[in-house]
């Protein structure tokens, strides 16, 4: 990537990403700072794009052929953002050798598409995390069954116990991991581990609506986790030190096991139980779509550290435009 951003003209860098996601709010922010932005959009969502004046290009293509676009997109000085509808479209192994400076760092991709790599990872950070069964013998409360390769809470299911998981299991042919479920609330944080700041932030949190579990289903439906929108929240202070802690300990984590750290947004996923104790089952290396409850506004968190709201799309370009000032655009990109 060093070679390709040596030929940029960095005083006309384009930040580019996939129209999905969180592709408005990324975009919007990036014009705001003064780059020139681009939406690569699969056939039929283009239209869509076209219409808001902060997208200078729209690129229509199909994600099977989306290497063609990469040519022009280095022409035109780009830096890709990545989110979880790029890696879901193009597939994490493409993602991991697209011939394109990539914001953040991509080879955290790979650690998120196996559910083993991504569980370890959080381990080394010391974070709680639910049990992993690898036997099915041995589960002895309620669990949860992941499928690999589920996307979205699509493809989980829960069982009660070792009997009802056993009948379960029967029909599943795909790998999956049996994880203790826990019981509590969902929260999801958003963090910002700033290179140029050098710190992690918090920039904010949300929940998810997720269909047959907040649905009302009149206990006619199974429980299931497809997501289909997010709520923002704010959780009690007191237990803010907690999951500033678990930012720092995965930022650590990440600088120590997947070169080059950890550079950007991610997010941790938990249960918070009712002995307020926080279970993460989960990470995201990239910004995750529940920013989007943020868009245009920022949270009340986002405001502690730079004393005025701020979504997570313009903390992004506020850190191109510190890297882009201080000649450090390489240490942002992989
Ligand atoms: P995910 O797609 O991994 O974010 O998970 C989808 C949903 O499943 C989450 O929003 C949680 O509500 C639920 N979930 C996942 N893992 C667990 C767990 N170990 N215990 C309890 N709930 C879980």
């Amino acid at each position: 990537m060093e070679s390709i951003i040596k030929n940029y003209d960095l005083d006309r860098l384009s930040i580019a990403t996939v129209a999905s996601h969180t592709a408005l709010q990324l975009l919007r922010a990036a014009r705001r700072y003064g780059f020139n932005t681009i939406a690569i959009a699969k056939p039929g969502t283009a239209w869509f794009y076209r219409q808001f004046n902060f997208i200078n290009e729209v690129l229509e293509v199909e994600f099977s052929d989306f290497e063609s676009v990469i040519d022009y997109l280095v022409r035109r000085n780009s830096l890709l953002i990545p989110h979880g509808s790029y890696v879901e479209y193009v597939g994490w192994r493409r993602a991991l050798s697209m011939p394109i400076p990539t914001l953040g760092n991509r080879y955290l991709i790979k650690w998120e598409a196996d559910q083993k790599l991504k569980m370890k990872l959080l381990e080394h950070a010391g974070i709680p995390t639910p049990r992993t069964y690898e036997d099915a013998n041995a589960v002895d409360g309620p669990v949860i069954v992941k499928l690999y390769g589920a996307k979205g809470g699509r493809g989980y299911f829960i069982a009660r116990d070792r009997d009802e998981l056993g009948k379960k299991l029967g029909n599943v042919k795909e790998p999956f991991i049996i994880q203790e479920y826990v019981i509590g609330v969902p929260a999801y944080y958003h963090y910002f581990t700033s290179k140029i700041h050098n710190r992690v932030e918090i920039m904010g949190m949300d929940i998810r609506y997720e269909s047959n579990v907040d649905g009302r289903t009149l206990d006619l439906a199974e429980p299931t986790f497809v997501v289909v929108g997010n709520l923002p929240m704010v959780i009690r202070e007191s237990l803010l030190p907690t999951v500033q802690r678990y930012g720092e300990q995965f930022t650590k984590a990440v600088n120590e096991l997947v070169p080059p750290g950890m550079i950007g947004p991610f997010s941790l996923e938990s249960i918070i139980k009712d002995d307020m104790s926080i279970v993460v089952f989960e990470f995201s290396g990239r910004i995750v779509a529940g920013t989007n409850v943020y868009m245009g506004i920022g949270s009340p968190y986002s405001t502690l550290y730079f004393d005025r709201p701020m979504d997570m799309g313009e903390r992004i370009a506020l850190e191109v435009r510190e890297a882009l000032d201080k000649g450090r655009i390489l240490d942002i990109v992989t």
